[in-house]
């Protein structure tokens, strides 16, 4: 087989390690178990995984799923099918969640574009029926007149990105959805969001058009160290004030339909807020606090004076007004959305919520919420003990074992491979005088103003761009409120909170494009895990602190389930996601084998986290100097 010139489908000349990671993948999916790999930056994880995974496909009726995080991350397994191809022709279609964007249908309605996609589904399948003149919507029909084999025909000689076959099918009068939907089954490799997987709901319909049950799956899950806080949030449940306030705008509208016993969707609401109320007033101590499982439940049955039997019936009477307005909506071509429905499913689901997984708490903040959170991720990682193999793979997965265990994989093969680029082309180096040690950050002044010079001194010392990546947004503001910048006197971009994703990208491409400047930025945030910054994008990076979590309830809840489940609950909850964060961050500065770069880490805690390693420095300016050459190159 190995001598099969079909086989051979690696489309450049291995380098490093490549080959051993390919056919470590090769034999895991063979054997049907899984493999979990930490690889370095320019391992080339992602075609590497992809013709290690066809190798053993091949022959056979199964289909790789390459699950995803950033729609970058699809355009790259695009390409490097677009390069296997010229080995062997495959088919890769890269698929993306439903939006009214791509939908000419419903694109016209602003409302549309705030849609889930339970709701656009909804909507689209009222558009089938009847797209308003009384026939079925043209881009879903003139499918059936379609020539799908000259289309498979061209994914599989041009690849296109999601972007460009979307535009595509809409310049025929194709729906693109529907084509995509269409082409899966054909597809060899489908780059998709970890949530066509993982929610329950969007994978049993991508089953169905992947036409292969999930026990034919191989699925590599890029990123993975995202995974287990990605799970957790899949099972998590919630219900904020704002959510309060919509469902009782919209019950006016709608008459305040009466749902059992003469109470109607205000009065629930009312009493709702009493208990929300009640909880913050009872159990919030800081951002969050935790409260007894059975508190809501016995507050609405105090309040309401009911047994939990006529709660359920509350809760499904909500529900059955909530559908009947989200139909009468869909009937008018308006998004099915209800918010009297979502309270109504928000209140089943806390009612069945399991005790053993979660923890039930209250959220404080300018938008106060109850909060159902899902400490265990096993329940919602089911598809990876069901599918035939899986490879999870990430530059920063260590310690393995435990990333392994947490989810719950039965067997796997666990490797780390290194980046191949020169290691001397990176210097971490961290300072002994300063912290963001709660107590010293907070309560000593001279500890934040040394933390200020060092900023400031090496952020000036040579004329490279630089990012200074905090641990949180509040102490990034205490510098942006002082006079930091100013005294940097440099060109500054800012990550700022909340800002939309073509915001932080115009920020991004600006600094990118300019010379020496500097980029102040979040330690865990969407810049130091999800971007490139090649060459001389980014040269140094400061760290202020050690990105560990906020002590809240939630946190103090998770460190104990970990204690509970492996006994190293601190380890697991804090140190270890962490040292992940900082060598994100970290990883941005050498994209390739001929960049250089420097990382300093200011906080003397360094010293106890083993994966980062990072040398002590009494003079970080001249060390940078010294890196830099004279600075000035
Ligand atoms: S079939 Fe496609 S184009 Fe038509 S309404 Fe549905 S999503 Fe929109």
């Amino acid at each position: 087989m190995c001598g099969d010139p079909l086989y051979n489908i690696f489309p450049y000349e291995y380098r490093g390690e490549q080959e051993e990671i390919e056919s470590l993948i090769t034999n895991t999916v063979k054997s049907g178990t899984a493999a979990v790999i930490e690889s370095g930056t320019g391992t080339g994880k992602t075609v590497v995984s992809m013709a290690g995974a066809l190798k053993a496909a091949h022959g056979t009726d199964s289909k790789i799923i390459y699950l995803t995080r950033t729609k970058s991350q699809q355009k790259q397994i695009i390409q490097e099918a677009a390069a296997i191809s010229e080995k062997r022709p495959i088919v890769c279609i890269g698929v993306q969640g439903r939006s009214a964007h791509t939908c000419p249908m419903m694109s016209k309605d602003p409302e549309n574009s705030t849609g889930t996609s339970e709701e656009l589904s909804r909507l689209c399948s009222e558009y089938k029926k009847d797209d308003g003149t009384g026939r079925p919507c043209r881009y879903y029909e003139n499918i059936g007149r379609t020539d799908m084999e000259g289309i498979l025909d061209l994914v599989r000689e041009s690849h296109p990105q999601p972007e460009e076959f979307s535009e595509y099918c809409l310049s025929r009068e194709l729906c693109p959805y529907e084509m995509v939907k269409h082409l899966i089954q054909y597809a060899d490799i489908v780059a998709a969001p970890y949530s066509f997987i993982f929610m329950p709901h969007i994978r049993e319909r991508f089953m169905e058009w992947a036409g292969i049950p999930l026990s034919k799956t191989i699925l590599i899950v890029d990123e993975a160290h995202n995974l287990p806080d990605y799970l957790r949030e899949v099972m998590t449940i919630e219900y904020s004030t704002k959510a309060m306030a919509l469902a009782e705008k919209e019950a006016q509208e709608w008459n305040d339909p009466e749902v059992h016993a003469g109470l109607s969707v205000t009065d629930i609401i009312a009493v709702l807020r009493e208990c929300l109320n009640e909880a913050l007033s009872q159990y919030l101590t800081g951002d969050d606090g935790m409260m007894p499982y059975t508190f809501l439940q016995d507050e609405l049955m105090d309040r309401l004076g009911m047994s939990s039997h006529s709660l359920n019936m509350i809760y499904k009477g909500l529900m059955d007004h909530g559908e009947m307005i989200a139909e009468i909506k869909k009937s008018k071509k308006k998004l099915p959305r209800s918010y009297i429905l979502s309270l109504g499913r928000f209140l089943s689901a806390w009612n069945t919520a399991d005790e053993e997984t979660n923890i039930f708490l209250i959220v404080g903040g300018e938008n106060p919420k109850f909060q159902a959170y899902c400490l265990d991720p096993r329940a919602a990682a089911e598809p990876l003990r069901s599918c035939r193999s899986s490879i999870h793979m990430s530059g920063t997965l260590s310690p393995l074992s435990d990333y392994t265990e947490e989810i719950g994989l039965p067997e796997a093969a666990e490797r780390i491979f290194p980046s191949p680029f020169p290691a001397e082309n990176l210097k971490i180096l961290y300072v002994n005088d300063v912290s963001t040690k709660f107590d010293e950050f907070n309560n000593i002044p001279e500890v934040y103003e040394r933390m200020k010079d060092h900023i400031i001194s090496i952020a000036g010392a040579v004329d490279r761009n630089t990012a200074v990546f905090f641990p949180s947004y509040s102490i990034m503001e205490r510098f942006l409120r002082d006079d930091t910048l100013e005294r940097i006197g440099k060109d500054a971009f800012i990550e700022r909170k909340g800002m939309t994703q073509p915001e932080l990208m115009e920020e991004v491409s600006l600094f990118k494009l300019s010379e020496g400047s500097i980029l102040f930025a979040i330690t865990g945030g969407r810049i130091s895990e999800g971007l490139d910054f090649p060459d001389k994008d980014m040269e140094m990076a400061i760290l202020v602190g050690i990105p560990y979590p906020k002590p809240t309830a939630k946190q103090e809840a998770l460190r104990r389930y970990y204690d509970m489940r492996f006994g190293n609950g601190w380890e697991r909850s804090s140190k270890i996601p962490a040292m992940r964060k900082m060598r994100q961050a970290i990883g941005r500065l050498i994209r390739s084998e001929t960049d250089r770069g420097m990382a300093v880490i200011l906080d003397r805690r360094v010293f106890n986290l083993e994966d980062i390693a990072a040398e002590p420095t009494d003079d970080p300016r001249a060390e940078v100097l010294n890196f830099f050459g004279d600075g000035q190159i």
